[in-house]
């Protein structure tokens, strides 16, 4: 039976294919079928896990320093008996021999069954128990990778596959970016969570906020997507496939058309130059880049190379990283983002305390953070300033809030150049250094700011979220997350005008400047700069060529004027 879901288009055009199920945990857990021949290793394999994870608990247990609280022993000795516990230690092995599947698999079938017992629980502090199983079965699923158990493994026919997932972190998303996937659908996220930015930068159909997909949909099952719409079709008939192949043809058309705007200068029709910059997130997106002209890199979210791994990147590996990037645009700019972590954006080897942050969203997070892990932080300056005699770099700074955080990053980057002279390891000293205007606080304070830093540029991924208190990675009230909300373009507008006062570059790089139906907007705010995915370039482009800034200019007063959003949407209808 063919049924529609609607949720939110992340774009891409359309793709039709078949379903490939996932769940968070596969993405780390392999699954594979093993022969009667391997049953009996594969036992062996799943019961050294558990020594190790045992004599793991055991020495923690005779580490607890005497003054430590009475919770961390009862704590550790709950996590000890669970271990012990035949449900843990035992019931996999049956999984194994029963149903010929790896360790890891049998494990996390196992695993899924507790869960499912705990949420029947009503009572509350053995309900919360929950939480003591997965930490238990996290650490016997990282014994079992110590002992030559496999990453997720995509399947081989994935470009035509459409990946289906209750949740996709954005680390989830970089080992996609490598299997390549026909289109993804998601029961959850928002519009501007990472995992939508990543499948953007992805370009291929993607649709998020789907609530049940994951359970509608079954292996294999013949899907649509359209990415445009936010539509996916399961099981659809062949007249409904025909159409969409008819909608398929011409999308691709529509893109070949785009394309031959690749080298046409950017420019109004009344003559005003505009900058087109490109967001990346690894060393392996410059392709896309250049197919799509760009004029430099815009923001390359360093974050991802420290992200989906179980240590930290040393200064080498994010020297070649970053050089490669430098290298690759060829003496055009390149805007290197210094690590934005925390929030969705966690890596595995954070420590529990940053894991269970009451708030993520306004914890250690950004430049915060930054500041916070000097050593992380001096570590990323020092390949960056390294990285910076390749080419043309700026580096730019996340989530700065208030002037005394510039001043610190700025001391930051004196001493570590201080550090880096003295040793004789070659630098640059011409990098520019510009901030991230993403938290209203920084929008609203932006002239003393910018009275230290050589550009800015605004994240409005983030001044909307924290402009109008709605999380942007929650599908629950992303009706509520409105770029045209009047509060928003009044800081985009004040950011705009106080850097253009001062004569210091400003550009927006959250998915607002990618978003083709909000260019003559920003345009009218006196936006000249812009940086988006590669994938959008040609069609901002497209509406720059068409648009006349005599007409948008005088528009500006009105719309910071509007009530509310839907005057402001009123204000554009119609304008060039
Ligand atoms: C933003 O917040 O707009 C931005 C560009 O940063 P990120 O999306 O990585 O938080
Ligand atoms: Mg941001």
């Amino acid at each position: 039976m063919t049924i529609s879901l609607h949720g939110i288009g992340i774009g891409g055009g359309i793709a039709i294919g078949r379903a490939h199920l996932v769940s968070h945990t596969d993405l780390e857990v392999a699954h594979y079928e093993i022969t009667d021949a391997e049953v009996a290793g594969e036992i062996a394999r799943f019961d050294a896990a558990v020594r190790v994870t045992r004599k793991e608990l055991e020495l923690l247990w005779g580490s607890i320093p005497e003054n430590a609280p009475t919770e961390l022993g009862a704590f550790l000795s709950l996590h000890v008996m669970l271990l012990n516990d035949h449900t843990i230690a035992r019931e996999p092995r049956d999984i194994i021999t029963e149903q010929h599947c790896n360790a890891e698999w049998a494990l996390k079938l196992q695993q899924d069954r507790l869960l499912e017992q705990f949420d029947v629980i009503e009572e509350e502090y053995l309900r919360e128990r929950r939480t003591d199983v997965i930490q238990v079965v996290e650490r016997v699923f990282k014994a079992l990778a110590g002992q030559g158990g496999g990453q997720y493994v995509p399947p081989e026919d994935s470009r035509e596959r459409i990946l289906v997932a209750n949740d996709l972190s954005p680390a989830d998303m970089v080992l996609f970016k490598e299997a390549q996937f026909a289109a993804f659908l998601t029961d959850v996220g928002g519009p501007t969570s990472h995992t939508a930015i990543l499948a953007r930068s992805l370009n291929i159909p993607s649709v998020l906020a789907l609530h049940n997909a994951r359970q509608l949909i079954r292996e294999g099952e013949r899907l649509i997507v359209d990415g445009t719409a936010g539509v996916a079709i399961i099981d659809p008939s062949e007249a409904i496939v025909a159409e969409y192949r008819k909608r398929q043809a011409s999308h691709a058309a529509e893109r070949k058309r785009l394309q031959r705007l690749k080298s046409t200068a950017a420019t109004t029709k009344d003559g005003v130059s505009i900058e087109l910059l490109a967001n990346i997130e690894t060393p392996g997106d410059l392709e896309p880049v250049k197919a799509n002209g760009a004029a430099g890199i815009g923001l390359y979210r360093s974050e991802f190379i420290f992200l989906g791994r179980d240590d930290l990147p040393d200064e080498e590996e994010q020297y070649e990283a970053y050089k490669q990037v430098v290298e690759g645009m060829k003496g055009q700019p390149v805007t290197i983002r210094t690590v934005d972590l925390g929030r969705d954006k966690m890596p595995k080897w954070a420590d529990e305390e940053a894991q269970s942050a009451p708030n993520p969203a306004l914890g250690l997070t950004g430049v915060r953070l930054c500041l916070a892990e000097p050593i992380l932080f001096r570590t990323q300056l020092r390949a960056l300033l390294r990285a910076g005699v390749h080419g043309k770099l700026k580096l730019l700074f996340p989530m700065l809030a208030s002037l005394s955080e510039v001043s610190q990053v700025l001391f930051h980057i004196d001493q570590v150049k201080d550090s880096l002279r003295e040793e004789g390891i070659p630098f640059s000293d011409e990098v520019q250094v510009g901030g991230m205007i993403e938290v209203p606080g920084a929008a609203l304070t932006v002239n003393h700011l910018l009275e230290r830093l050589d550009f800015i540029s605004i994240g409005t991924n983030d001044l909307i979220q924290y402009t109008l208190a709605v999380d942007r990675g929650d599908d629950a009230v992303s009706h509520l997350y409105d770029p045209f909300h009047p509060a928003v373009l009044h800081l985009i507008a004040h950011v705009i005008r106080c850097a253009d006062r001062k004569g210091v570059p400003v550009s927006v790089c959250g998915e607002m400047a990618g978003d083709a139906r909000m260019t003559r907007l920003l345009l009218a705010l006196g936006l000249r700069s812009f940086s988006m995915h590669p994938a959008q370039l040609l069609s901002v482009k497209q509406v720059i060529l068409k648009s006349d800034l005599t007409c948008l200019s005088p528009l500006a007063n009105e719309i910071e004027r509007a009530p509310d959003a839907d005057r402001v949407r009123e204000l554009l209808l119609g304008v060039t």
